[in-house]
Order: C-alpha cells, then sequence, then structure tokens
C-alpha cells in the first residue's frame, strides 16, 4: 500500500474517532509509513525531528499509540527488549522476521512452505490456526564475513 492510500486510512480512522489531523500528527504519520520498517519511537523521533523539528517526543509516541490503535501499526518485540513498530499490511503480506544477533539487522521473508506447516501443525494438535509469529536468530552474511555495516532493517519482504 502507497503512503497515500495508508494516509488516507489514517485520516479515516481519526474521523471515526473524532479527532482532526493536525499537521503534526499527519508529518509522523507520513514519516512512519514512509520509513523502512521496525523503528523504535526513539528512531521515529529522530526521523520526524529532520522533516518538522517542532514535534515533540510526546507526540511523537502519543501518534504511534493512535496508530496502533487504528490498526495501522503492529507493534514488535524482538530479542532487544525494545518496542519496535512497522507499518501494517493487507493479510496476504504477513511476514516474518530473521534477526542478526550480531549487528540487529532485521529481514524480513514469507514462506509458502510456513504457512502450509502452520496449517498441518494445527490440524494435527486439533486447532485451527489463524496466524502465527516467527522470529529466527543468528548471524548475518556481513557480520560473518567481518562486513561491519550499520544495523539496518531492510524493508521488502524476501518470498521463499
Ligand atoms: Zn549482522
Ligand atoms: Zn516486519
Amino acid at each position: 500500500m502507497s503512503v497515500r492510500a495508508r494516509m488516507r486510512r489514517f485520516e479515516q480512522a481519526l474521523r471515526e474517532r473524532g479527532l482532526k489531523s493536525t499537521a503534526q500528527r499527519d508529518d509522523i504519520a507520513r514519516v512512519f509509513f514512509g520509513a523502512e520498517g521496525h523503528l523504535s519511537v526513539e528512531e521515529l523521533y529522530a526521523a520526524v525531528r529532520r522533516v518538522n523539528p517542532r514535534v515533540g517526543y510526546a507526540t511523537v509516541y502519543r501518534t504511534l499509540k493512535l496508530l496502533k490503535e487504528c490498526g495501522l501499526a503492529a507493534e514488535r518485540h524482538f530479542d532487544d527488549g525494545q518496542a519496535r513498530y512497522e507499518p501494517v499490511e493487507d493479510d496476504q503480506q504477513q511476514h516474518d522476521h530473521i534477526i542478526c544477533e550480531r549487528c540487529g539487522k532485521i529481514v524480513e521473508f514469507a514462506s509458502q512452505e510456513l504457512e502450509r506447516l502452520q496449517e498441518r501443525i494445527g490440524r494435527f494438535l486439533g486447532f485451527v490456526v489463524g496466524r502465527h509469529r516467527i522470529e529466527l536468530y543468528g548471524i548475518c552474511a556481513e557480520c560473518r564475513e567481518g562486513r561491519r555495516r550499520r544495523p539496518r532493517s531492510e524493508h521488502g519482504v524476501h518470498r521463499l
């Protein structure tokens, strides 16, 4: 979904809650939707300040909470314990994460095989499985080869 489409959904969600869109809230939402996923509040705050230096931390925090309540942001907790947020995609774009334990890089993937496995496990144990959450932890290629790079969060789901 494009940033514009997400912004329209945000405006609609605000209206449904009887809230008005404000310039600061819009700036925060636009940066969030356009960013490469998995931002902590601090990282989003830093990115928003580059666009609008008047925005305060509390406003960023509250807007993220609002985005979450509207179903437009998903909160993730990986091993480092920090809450991270990413835009929510459509259902067919569900993805899982593989995380480098050394540099913190987060890569997204989706696997048909995993979907099938989830169903098979559910059936075997008498469940109807609606969703899953899988986090794989390891060491990325750059770290293994000693090529140090800035930790980064790749966006774009690798399909297996
Ligand atoms: Zn790494
Ligand atoms: Zn993700």
